[in-house]
């Protein structure tokens, strides 16, 4: 099935494959590994870019019933894909959006007192009970009240004007299982949780399940893990890989020794290279940081692609809609102008795709671009 709006594969510089049984499957995967606590998805920034519209009945159907994201448009989306869903904004209350809130039956993540105060007032005016959670910073220094200000709020009038369906914080360093920070966010939070008995608890990211030490609380909000990440960077990933990316090849060209490959000739063939140019780029959002700067032959900590099976290396700057690749090492009767390649898929994971490009795979997830062709395989529909 490819998404509605988009392009037809064979017109497209790049295909997008998203794998929404596999997407399913890691929810389940998660919510097994939840101790009994209800597993939520998160599903900002389009579902960590593989599509809001697609994930959300996929996740609905394997059983999740509550999602976050970070905007109130987000929400809107999500309302509609998942009518009886509980969908929670985490970015905060901004002023006057109460009304938007009601109508579409949302809940803000409230993490200061101007914020409580202003959705209390909210509800107190329209004669409802709404419902909201309360965030609770224990170490980003972000978002959230400060543990401080979290034990006096059993005191404050403000919390009988609405419901509180969820108490949360936010791991600041959960993929680093031995970072002492885990336990002390873990005291923290416990301290204000049990000033407020009865009202639902939430602390672990996708990271954060995987802690062998935390506490089980009502419910654990995944993102990364959902989409393949690896949660457990230090240990084997137990996801299933959910994005697929393959880019076409609109040239394939003889580069002579001596000469450079890109802008500002920041690549050398030191001997006569075959060059492969891909129909993607950084408006694409595959980052310009994974440019290959140096000579042929050179091991460097760059992007990298499959062709026809083989890993070849980037050669020179990622430009704005193209990719160059050194596919030298390929036999030159195995690929021809028209064919594809891989840019992530097989040991081109997420995460090491972000690794090469000196960042990380939430960023590598949540830039893909507007312009490739979309391919869901799997789901509901
Ligand atoms: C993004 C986010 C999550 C999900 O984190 P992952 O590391 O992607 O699992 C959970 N909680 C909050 C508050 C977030 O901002």
């Amino acid at each position: 099935m490819t998404a509605a709006g988009s392009i037809p594969e064979t017109a497209a510089g790049g295909i997008l494959h998203v794998d929404l049984d596999a997407l399913a499957s890691n929810w389940r995967t998660l919510r097994d590994n939840a101790s009994g606590a209800e597993t939520a998805a998160v599903v900002k920034a389009n579902a960590y870019g593989i599509g809001i519209e697609q994930a959300v009945p996929a996740l609905a159907g394997a059983g999740c019933r509550t999602f976050f994201v970070a905007h109130l448009s987000e929400a809107i989306r999500v309302r509609s894909a998942a009518p009886g869903a509980a969908i929670y904004v985490l970015n905060g209350l901004f002023s006057g959006t109460g009304p938007t809130y009601a109508e579409f039956d949302l809940r803000p993540v409230l993490g200061s007192f101007e914020e409580i105060e202003e959705w209390a007032g909210f509800c107190r005016a329209q004669r409802r009970n709404l419902k909201a959670a309360i965030h609770v910073d224990t170490g980003m220094n972000r978002l959230g009240l400060t543990v401080p200000q979290g034990l006096t709020l059993r005191d404050r009038t403000e919390l009988k004007d609405f419901e509180t369906t969820l108490l949360m914080s936010h791991f600041v360093s959960a993929e680093e299982s031995g970072n002492p920070l885990n336990g002390q966010q873990i005291e923290a939070f416990e301290a204000v949780r049990s000033s407020l008995p009865g009202i639902p608890a939430s602390l672990p990211n996708s990271s954060g399940i995987f802690l062998a030490d935390r506490p089980g609380y009502d419910l654990v909000r995944p993102g990364y893990a959902l989409y393949g990440g690896n949660p457990t960077p230090d240990r084997v990933n137990p996801m299933k890989p959910v994005v697929g990316l393959e880019a076409r090849i609109v040239q394939l060209r003889w580069v002579e020794a001596d000469h450079t490959v890109g802008y500002n000739g920041r690549w050398l063939a030191l001997a006569r290279r075959r060059i492969a140019t891909l129909s993607v780029g950084y408006a694409d959002g595959f980052p310009r940081a994974a440019s290959a700067r140096g000579k042929s032959g050179d091991e460097l900590l760059a992007g990298m692609t499959l062709v026809a099976g083989r890993p070849c290396p980037f050669a020179g700057n990622v430009s704005m809609d193209l990719i160059t690749v050194d596919v030298t090492d390929v036999p030159e009767n195995e690929i021809r102008r028209g064919d594809t390649v891989t840019l992530i898929g097989g040991d081109l994971t997420v995460d090491e795709v972000g690794r090469r490009a000196g960042t990380i795979g939430y960023e590598i997830l949540t830039g893909l671009g507007s312009r490739y062709a979309r391919a869901y395989h799997g789901g509901q529909g």
